[in-house]
Formats: C-alpha cells, sequence, structure tokens
C-alpha cells in the first residue's frame, strides 16, 4: 500500500487501477456545493474505465444534489461514511442503521459540547447544526447551510474540533465520533468507519484492494479519509484542480 503526498506527482508507473473512490467535500467539490462540469464530465469519462466511488459523510440525497443526477448509474456511492452503500443500479447493498439509545448517547454529547463552547457558533441556527442521517448523526458548528467562506475558514486542517474531542471526549462502547466536512463532528457506529466500509464494498463485490485507490483531502493523521490508509493506495489532493489532474491522468 502506499500513501502519495507528494504534490503535484501523478506518476503511477504502469499501474492501472479499475476501482477508484473519491471523498467528495474539497476533492470533487467544494463543500456542499455543485461540481463543477469540468469535474463531472471527467468522472463520466472515468466511468467508462474504471469504476467510481463517492465516499462521504453526507447522505444520498446530498450526495446527488452534489454530484448532480447526471452522474446516477455510472458511480457507486458510499454515503455517511459507508454505512449506507448503494450500488451503481442505485440499489441498496446494506445499511447499518443508528438505535435510538445510540442516537441518545450522542444528542448528550452534542449538548456538552454546545454548552461549553457556545462561543465558536455565535449566530448559527440550532435547527440547521444537528443531522440525523439514519446511519449517522452530523453536528456541524456553524450550521451545515452556513456560508461557504466562514465554513472553509472555520477550522481548515481540524484542530479546533481535535481540541474539543480531547477536551470533551466521546466515550461510547458501540459508536464513535470523527471530525468530517469542514465544520463538523460525525457520529456513526465504533469503527464503521470510511476505511472500514471502503474494504466492506472491495468485499462485497469480490473486488482487490490492490486494483483500488482512494483519493482524499484529509488523509492526514486525524483527517476524514485517514482511515483508509493501509485498506487501499491512498492519494492526498490539495485541491480540486488536482482532482481533476489526477483524473485525467488516469484515463
Ligand atoms: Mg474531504
Amino acid at each position: 500500500m502506499s500513501t502519495n503526498y507528494l504534490e503535484g506527482d501523478f506518476s503511477f508507473g504502469k499501474k492501472k487501477y479499475r476501482h477508484i473512490f473519491f471523498d467528495m467535500d474539497q476533492t470533487l467539490t467544494r463543500s456542499r456545493s455543485v461540481v463543477e462540469p469540468d469535474m463531472k464530465r471527467a468522472l463520466q469519462d472515468l466511468s467508462s474505465f474504471s469504476d467510481g466511488i463517492v465516499v462521504s459523510g453526507a447522505n444520498e440525497e446530498q450526495i446527488f444534489k452534489q454530484i448532480t443526477d447526471d452522474l446516477k448509474g455510472k458511480i457507486y456511492i458510499l454515503s455517511q461514511n459507508g454505512n449506507s452503500a448503494l450500488g451503481k443500479d442505485g440499489k441498496v447493498l446494506w445499511r447499518n442503521v443508528l438505535s435510538d439509545a445510540q442516537k441518545s448517547e450522542i444528542y448528550s454529547h452534542i449538548d456538552h459540547i454546545k454548552r461549553e463552547f457556545s462561543n465558536l457558533y455565535k449566530g448559527a441556527v440550532d435547527a440547521d447544526q444537528i443531522q440525523d442521517r439514519g446511519c449517522q448523526i452530523s453536528f456541524s458548528f456553524l450550521g451545515h447551510n452556513a456560508k461557504l467562506e466562514s465554513k472553509e475558514a472555520f477550522d481548515p486542517k481540524g484542530e479546533l474540533r481535535q481540541t474539543i474531542l480531547k477536551k470533551i471526549p466521546f466515550v461510547s462502547t458501540s459508536l464513535e465520533v470523527k471530525i468530517g466536512g469542514t465544520t463538523c463532528l460525525d457520529y456513526f457506529e465504533l469503527g464503521k468507519n470510511k476505511g472500514h466500509n471502503v474494504l466492506a464494498l472491495i468485499k462485497n463485490l469480490g473486488w482487490n484492494a490492490e486494483d483500488s485507490l482512494y483519493v482524499g483531502d484529509a488523509l492526514f493523521p486525524g483527517g476524514n479519509d485517514e482511515s483508509v490508509v493501509g485498506v487501499c493506495d491512498t492519494f492526498q489532493v490539495a485541491s480540486l484542480a488536482e482532482t481533476l489532474v489526477l483524473i485525467r491522468k488516469i484515463i
């Protein structure tokens, strides 16, 4: 397995990947934004050579809002960090739904954080901060639909949220929390992170991990793509433009 951190180094030798996983926010699109036409075209072109899989903390509805319905039938979807999986044909492969007891554990942790760090989200719309996506609950400090510029500036390296989680650790026997998106904390079943679910899809479809590549903007320690390191080859991108160059190199 290899993780490529070299900026601008897109040389893969003669290796051709058959299954290419993409993180969505800050890899294929800006946070909660619609994909740019050139990126969409690249993904459509890629789908005739390799399997494309979008992996995101978002739910399916939000993913298709961003990558658009034009990619329906062309790609696999691992939504809610892969806790809900859709085949290319749109059929559900699995859904790891949270129980009511698990949800109340999550809500009490969020309440605790909100009480301690209310200074961080002044002006945020309360109802916009928490999204129950079924297999995952996401808490956004600024609100999921806050202004994009504010969200991108909030905690670009995730350090603020790491500090918060160190101060108020989430202790649970069946759940875990990970830093997600630009302003979020994502709660889901213990161990069922992106890496676990990428491997689950590879196994479910009888693919080889050696033929798979994962592309993301947050493969660094503490980043929300980190769990994929070691599952298959990974490629760290610093911008959407780099992802686009990478896809064009692959096809
Ligand atoms: Mg990302």
